[in-house]
């Protein structure tokens, strides 16, 4: 069976892409063929148990289109090391995507920021050094050897400036149901977690010029075709 994607997405917990990159998931997964990799059952997590997280998550991917897969890593446990990314690029090989959306690998901040959990971060790093042994025809790694085109880079700190920003303003009400379907994890923010996820939005729209909007990096410059320059 063909199990080629054209977006794989990579998450350290059940939530992470929804919470953190969830409008362009969405738009994504609607129209190209989208898996969503979670490498834990976030069973660590202070709201929910692993059971529960499983299933919202399966819940959030057929509502936005994609197909769910769990690895059996350690919540609080990701760690970098050339072990675990041979792991990764077993996945990356299996579903052959074109683009790869995983956490930003040099996330930093306070320990009261959602996005500074270390497993982001080691999961950052562990999908750069996979995406890179996937391509490689001698790298002890299951599966025939894959080259993605990029890595988009999503959870970026403030003191980053992105290369890519989406505009999502067009699918707000679809994100709030997506969101919704982490139900366990509404009561995050003293239960003001969806206010939180869009008025981060709402500031980034604000600095790029649309009313909600997500942003992205990425390891190297864009490759265009002068075609595209007049569509951005
Ligand atoms: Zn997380």
């Amino acid at each position: 069976m063909e199990q080629r994607c054209d977006a794989l997405f990579f998450s350290a917990h059940p939530d992470d892409v929804e919470f953190g990159m969830g409008g362009t998931y969405l738009k994504i997964a609607k129209e190209f063929k989208s898996v969503h990799i979670i490498l834990t059952r976030g069973e660590a997590g202070t709201h929910g148990t692993p059971e529960k997280r499983v299933k919202e998550a399966v819940k959030a991917g057929k509502f936005a289109g994609a197909e769910v897969e769990f690895m059996d890593f350690k919540d609080n446990h990701v760690e970098d090391n050339a072990k675990n990314a041979k792991k990764l690029a077993a996945v990356i090989r299996k579903y052959k995507p074109k683009v790869i959306f995983s956490p930003y690998h040099g996330i930093t901040g306070s320990h009261k920021d959602g996005i500074s959990h270390p497993d982001h971060a080691a999961l950052g790093k562990l999908v750069l050094k996979a995406a890179r042994f996937a391509k490689f025809k001698n790298a002890e790694v299951d599966g025939e050897p894959h080259l993605a085109h990029r890595i988009f880079y999503y959870m970026i700190p403030r003191h980053v400036i992105p290369d890519v920003v989406v505009d999502v303003s067009g699918v707000v009400s679809d994100l709030k149901r997506l969101w919704a379907c982490h139900g366990t994890q509404m009561a995050l923010r003293d239960g003001k977690i969806v206010n939180a996820l869009l008025e981060h939005r709402k500031m980034i729209g604000k600095i790029h010029g649309s009313v909600y909007a997500e942003h992205f990096v990425v390891d190297e410059p864009l490759m265009l075709d002068p075609k595209d320059l007049l569509r951005v």
